[in-house]
């Protein structure tokens, strides 16, 4: 059985277990009462909540241990990636590195010719002087050539320094 209030006139009232939780007019005052869970279902309805937590809490787990596994990979693409990157930095040069060779060449380049050019005219000329400014010419393009080949090769230097530093992190 089941005991209960009526809800309006607060009458004591006792109703059969099979009611549980359905409608029930007051024998009283005649309004409508939802009638309580008996022990029976309350115990029923008690368990089932408890299976449905567990199975909440289950898939809450498997979605945790997915996105853990998610980010582990993630973290590990990210570090092969970082490393292969590094490696191809220390392997090529740097567009800048690269620049300052391509100067430094075209330096001697037109050191040689200017120096070429002008032997051609103090030859052509009988100038000995001039013999004497291809030289200087030659001198100058081939000083500068260098000054930007040391520049190139302290430039790359300090990136390997860099890399080892990094890498060794
Ligand atoms: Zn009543």
């Amino acid at each position: 059985m089941i005991r209960y209030k009526c809800a309006h006139c607060g009458v004591e009232l006792e109703t059969d277990d099979l009611l549980s939780g359905k409608q029930e007019p007051c024998p009283d005052c005649g309004k409508v009462n939802v009638v309580p869970l008996s022990k029976h279902d309350l115990a029923k309805q008690k368990t089932e909540q408890k299976a449905k937590q567990k199975e909440k809490l289950q898939q809450e787990r498997l979605r945790e241990e997915a996105e853990q596994r998610k980010q582990a990979l993630d973290a590990q693409h990210a570090a092969e990636e970082r490393g292969r990157l590094a490696k191809e930095e220390q392997l090529g040069m740097t567009s800048t590195e690269e620049a300052l060779g391509i100067i430094a060449g075209i330096y001697i380049i037109l050191g040689v010719l200017g120096a070429v050019i002008l032997i051609g005219v103090a030859a052509h000329y009988e100038q000995p002087l001039y013999g004497l400014g291809a030289l200087m010419v030659l001198a100058t393009s081939v000083l500068w050539a260098v000054l930007f080949f040391a520049a190139q090769c302290v430039l790359q230097y300090l990136r390997r320094i860099t890399n080892v530093i990094e890498g060794g992190k």
